[in-house]
């Protein structure tokens, strides 16, 4: 697959459903990792949200980008789908999510990173499996798996094991109650991760020709100073830039990410997160970036 260049992007920006619907989306989820629709069922979506770029990026997989990339030349649909991945990385206790894009999936480094990934999560998952059987949930890994199927397992598999079946009254409470962790405190059924470091998710995305960003700054529940720390560590792992715009934050926290970016020399991507239609956010709703952004498309020419 050819890596996209800059030639490639029309930067216009349309009305659709009453939204404002940029038409490039850089971070989305299908059932492959822990959302909701199918590759071909995403792909579907954001033709019809006349989305021109979009990326898959499901946690620690390809799957659903090679899915959707046979779906996309076999129907000869009008949309380029980037590379792309979110890799779980451990920083100081805290779990960071960086997101490769527009890379040579055939790289066998990466190749190996994806299956170091892999065999974490499944033992992550084993473990954390035991912990809710301890709570009187015997079922929760089979049950997880099953949902999982093919898939990345991921923490929100369990969450909704347990919320499907009256465990808990949202998934939010899933992970409040169980699955998570809120500072030091950790709960019954929170298992620390084995994931790779930021350092080397950078480098292997380089390896494989693609570009690093840091997905979501704002929701790794960081003060000010520890944010701080994070990015100069991601600058100093030759991370190429953040997350500026995603569709929950509000203006003030878009320009707190811009100046993050202006300070630290990064670009700025974009994108919704989606993992499944809700209605705070969809596919390209609300994703422009704001003025003075160097977009992260800038490095693709
Ligand atoms: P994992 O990568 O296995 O740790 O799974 C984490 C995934 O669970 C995230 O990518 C989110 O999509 C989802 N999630 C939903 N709510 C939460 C929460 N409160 N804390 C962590 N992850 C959450
Ligand atoms: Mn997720
Ligand atoms: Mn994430
Ligand atoms: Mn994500």
């Amino acid at each position: 697959m050819a890596l996209l260049s800059t030639t490639d992007f029309p930067f216009i920006i349309e009305k659709c459903d009453g939204f404002s619907h940029g038409r490039i989306d850089l971070h989305s989820h299908t059932h492959c990792s822990d959302g909701s629709l199918s590759p071909q069922t995403l792909i579907d979506r954001a033709v019809n949200y006349q989305i021109a770029v979009l990326a898959i990026t499901d946690h620690d997989t390809l799957t659903g980008f090679h899915i959707a990339d046979d779906y996309i030349v076999e129907k000869n649909i009008p949309l380029k789908l980037i590379s792309g991945i979110e890799i779980s990385t451990t920083w100081q206790g805290f779990e960071i999510h960086i997101v490769g894009l527009n890379f040579d999936v055939k790289n066998p480094v990466l190749q190996q990173l994806i299956t170091g990934q892999q065999l974490a999560r499944e033992e992550r998952a084993i473990t954390i499996g035991e912990k809710l059987a301890k709570c009187g949930f015997p079922e929760a890994y089979n049950d997880a798996k099953q949902l999982a199927g093919a898939g990345s397992i991921t923490r929100a598999h369990f969450a909704k094991v347990l919320y499907q079946q009256g465990h808990v009254a949202t998934l939010q409470k899933a992970f409040d109650q169980y699955l998570g962790k809120k500072g030091r405190n950790t709960q019954p059924a929170f298992v620390k991760p084995n994931w790779c470091s930021i350092e080397h998710a950078v480098e292997v995305i380089h390896a494989a020709g693609g570009t690093a960003v840091m997905a979501h700054p704002i929701r790794y529940d960081l003060s000010a100073k520890w944010l701080r720390r994070l990015i100069v560590h991601f600058k100093a792992s030759k991370g190429d830039g953040l997350e500026v715009v995603l569709p929950q934050m509000n203006p003030q926290q878009r320009q707190t990410m811009l100046n993050y970016c202006l300070e630290y020399d990064l670009h700025a991507s974009t994108g919704s997160d989606f993992h499944h239609p809700n209605k705070w956010s969809d596919l390209g709703r609300n994703l422009i970036l704001p003025d003075g952004a160097i977009p992260i498309w800038a490095l693709w020419s």
